[in-house]
């Protein structure tokens, strides 16, 4: 591999290696051609034989080649570059001759947030060209966050209840010559290891999920399945909270990804929507597939969330204010493992919500489409 980028740096540094090149283009070309222009021949060979994503960029901005890895990170559409940090990055190496390197955070698909943290080099490729070669550093990026997470997590989460555990231990102690001190007590003690153990069990599904790309070994998941399923978890409770939990017929939706997961966050979602509705209540799921985008809805008749607290729903360990809801003894980790979930697939989710009216949340997923197929390498 060094041998190869010491030949393709040579090439676009100009230094004569590109003899050599030359030679390798005859055993055929494999990269993706975008137009017929051409380009010096051996290029091809070395962008094949590159882990990294590569791209070959005319006078005009066009994409004249680029590597699989380059449509699939989505740097290239319609025969140019997706995102304008990297043609003003390119324009500058044209301009200035110098080669360019530089760490970039870019989004991962159409839409949604989900982001790509990409190493990228950019230099000219003889006289015309600019190559842009882009590593994948997301996971490496992804694991010093959920270090760094899990870290500031524990300190904030897990301080009160280790204190109150330990307040209640001392007041057992001096309490032990009265029974029903001692129960009462004790009955404290057990509900914070009980939310100790949530918390801790929370933060492990949080961390598993920051930590896993449900998209490096995607299964096609049938997404009627997936409502059927968190549906089927959500039975007793609806009928514990004596709400009428309903969906619509089937929409033949499939996606790309980790079935176990996304009936993790569908539950997540459901059983959300059941905590915050009256009895006697409704709460629907919904799919619609519109434009290579499935959409699932969860919407309830309940309390609703007010509008300075819709912005933070999806942040870590959030609650909203106890005053306003009743208490659900959650962790405020749920929605956080929802959006999770949804960018592992690179999609998103959304809420709509009115005080007193209810709320919709809707996870975003783009459909398996034999073209999503080719880049994520999956058969269909
Ligand atoms: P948890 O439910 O464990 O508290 P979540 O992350 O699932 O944590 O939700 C965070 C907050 O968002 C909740 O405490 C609540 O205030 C608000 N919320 C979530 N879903 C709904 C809903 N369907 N209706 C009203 N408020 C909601």
């Amino acid at each position: 591999m060094l041998v190869v980028l010491a030949l393709l740096f040579g090439v676009f540094l100009g230094t004569g290696v590109f003899a050599i090149i030359l030679a390798a283009a005859r055993r055929g070309r494999a990269a993706m051609e975008v137009t017929n222009t051409a380009v010096p021949d051996g290029v091809d060979q070395v962008i094949e034989a590159l882990e990294s994503a590569a791209v070959v960029i005319d006078p005009s901005n066009s994409v004249i080649k680029a590597s699989p890895g380059a449509f699939t990170f989505g740097l290239v559409a319609h025969g140019v570059l997706v995102h304008p940090t990297l043609s003003d990055i390119v324009d500058k190496v044209r301009r200035d001759g110098e080669p360019v390197t530089q760490e970039l955070h870019l989004s991962r698909g159409p839409f949604g947030d989900a982001n790509l943290f990409l190493f990228v080099r950019v230099a000219r490729l003889g006289a015309r060209y600019v190559l842009l070669l882009a590593e994948d550093r997301t996971e490496s990026f992804r694991l010093d966050e959920m270090r760094r997470d899990f870290i500031a997590n524990i300190s904030h989460e897990l301080k009160t209840p280790i204190g109150a555990v330990g307040l209640l231990a001392e007041a057992l102690v001096s309490a032990s010559d009265e029974p029903e001190q001692v129960k009462r007590f004790a009955k404290r003690l057990t509900k914070e290891s009980e939310r100790l153990a949530r918390i801790t069990q929370e933060i492990i599904e949080l961390s598993r999920l920051q930590a896993s790309d449900a998209l490096s070994k995607p299964e096609l998941v049938d997404i009627d399945n997936v409502v059927a399923m968190a549906i089927d978890q959500n039975r007793v409770a609806a009928e514990a909270h004596d709400v009428n939990l309903v969906t619509k017929a089937k929409s033949g939706a499939q996606v790309y990804g980790d079935e176990t997961m996304l009936v993790t966050a569908l539950d997540n979602l459901i059983s959300n929507a059941l905590q915050f509705s009256p009895s006697r209540s409704r709460v629907g799921v919904g799919v619609i597939r519109r434009d290579d985008v499935i959409e699932i809805a969860v919407t309830d008749q309940g309390a609703g969330i007010p509008a300075d607290e819709i912005d933070r729903v999806f942040e870590r360990f959030f609650r909203g204010d106890p005053a306003r809801s009743r208490n659900t003894g959650g962790t405020g980790l749920g929605l956080s493992i929802v959006k999770h979930v949804a960018q592992n697939h690179s999609g998103d989710v959304r809420v709509w919500s009115q005080l007193g009216k209810g709320s919709t949340f809707t996870i975003r997923l783009p459909e398996a489409t034999s073209a999503l197929a080719k880049t994520q390498g999956v058969q269909k």
